[in-house]
């Protein structure tokens, strides 16, 4: 296969690339760098079969040749991301999906959206099932990546049965490990940078909230798996162990065996008061659990953050 993976210079898009690369795909990334890392290029120019085109798919997502498949996931996807860039969220989430819809479309390619938990907003439904419709304010300061993200969900959706392009979307839940930015203003990333750092862990609110985290390899395979599959979805793809913020900031101090502070920070609007996914429908139709346990994924995680420079390959997937 050829893929075209947007935002493949990210986090997880990275990752995703390598996993293709590594099964013998054909990978034409295309990123404008705005919240990836130059590193993760660098480490995939090493496959020949890996091809790089800067561009912001906001403007444009062209890809010249044969396309089979399209992984769409350029967004910026951490809050303090997406708050610092309101207009090119959205502009990302409905210029950026319908330019790689077209792409799908003129190419008779697969598309995959990666889509998020944020759908459903500050849940009132637990754990959430897709059939759950959200909870979004539309105005809020999120909103800029919920509503984005929700529109593209539909968009999507309309290019399936208007134009018959063969649509996957999968709802990610909070995912973390390896290439995460430390300085990106996630929870796991914030906290295991800090603790090394010997910085205090900020903690938002009481830390009563809840998350349930992915380590990154299992999400992986279940992106995979959408790709190769028919299916529409929407699917959540997701680990169920759901944590209070204040026990993995407990886990991470333990981990790192960091004697940091705890403080405490102002909560942000509209921050989701639990989270946790229901993967029933993943586990059925695509055979997808994931594996790693969170203290596991998160030692994995310490680990790289300790040797940050080293090796960034040696993911297995
Ligand atoms: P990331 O910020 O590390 O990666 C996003 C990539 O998209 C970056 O390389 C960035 O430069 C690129 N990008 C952003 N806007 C672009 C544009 N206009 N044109 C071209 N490239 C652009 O974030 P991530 O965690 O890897 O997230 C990847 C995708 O997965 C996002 O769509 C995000 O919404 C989704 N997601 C991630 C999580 C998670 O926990 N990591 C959860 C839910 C959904
Ligand atoms: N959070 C925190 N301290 C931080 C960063 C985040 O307490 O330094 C909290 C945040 O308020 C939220 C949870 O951790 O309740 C997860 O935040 P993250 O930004 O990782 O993901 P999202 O809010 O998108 O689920």
């Amino acid at each position: 296969m050829r893929v075209a993976v947007t935002g493949g210079g990210g986090f997880l898009g990275s990752h995703l690339c390598e996993a293709l690369l590594r099964r013998g795909d054909a990978v034409v990334c295309l990123d404008d760098l705005s919240t990836g890392r130059p590193e993760n290029i660098q480490s995939l120019r090493k496959y020949p079969a890996f091809e790089f085109i800067h561009t912001d798919v906001s403007v444009t997502a062209d890809v010249p040749g044969p396309v089979d498949a399209v992984a769409h996931l350029a967004s910026p996807a951490s809050p303090p991301d997406y708050l610092r860039l309101p207009l090119q969220t959205l502009a990302v989430g409905s210029r950026g999906t319908e330019n790689a819809l077209e792409l799908a479309r003129r190419a008779g390619a697969r598309f995959l959206m990666a889509s998020t938990s944020e759908v459903y907003g500050d849940p009132l439904v637990h754990p959430q099932e897709e059939s759950y419709w959200g909870n979004v304010n539309p105005v809020g300061p999120r909103s800029v990546y919920d509503e984005a993200k929700r529109y593209a969900e539909a968009l999507s959706l309309a290019y399936h049965r208007t134009h018959g392009v063969d649509v996957g979307i999968v709802r990610i839940f909070n995912t973390y490990g390896p290439r995460m930015r430390p300085h990106d203003g996630r929870v796991v990333s914030s906290f295991i940078a800090q603790a090394l750092g010997g910085e205090p862990l900020t903690i938002y609110g009481d830390g009563k909230q809840t998350r349930s985290f992915c380590y990154v390899s299992d999400l992986i395979r279940g992106l995979v798996a959408m790709l190769d599959s028919a299916e529409t979805g929407p699917f959540n793809l997701g680990n169920p162990e759901e944590w209070t913020v204040a026990d993995l900031a407990e886990l991470v101090l333990d981990i790192t065996g960091s004697d940091s502070e705890i403080q405490y920070r102002e909560l942000p609007v509209d921050d989701p008061a639990r989270r946790r996914p229901d993967i029933g429908r993943a586990g059925a139709y695509l055979h997808w659990h994931p594996e790693v346990p969170v203290a596991e994924g998160v030692r994995r995680t310490v680990e790289w953050f300790r040797g940050r420079s080293g090796d960034d390959t040696a993911e297995e997937w």
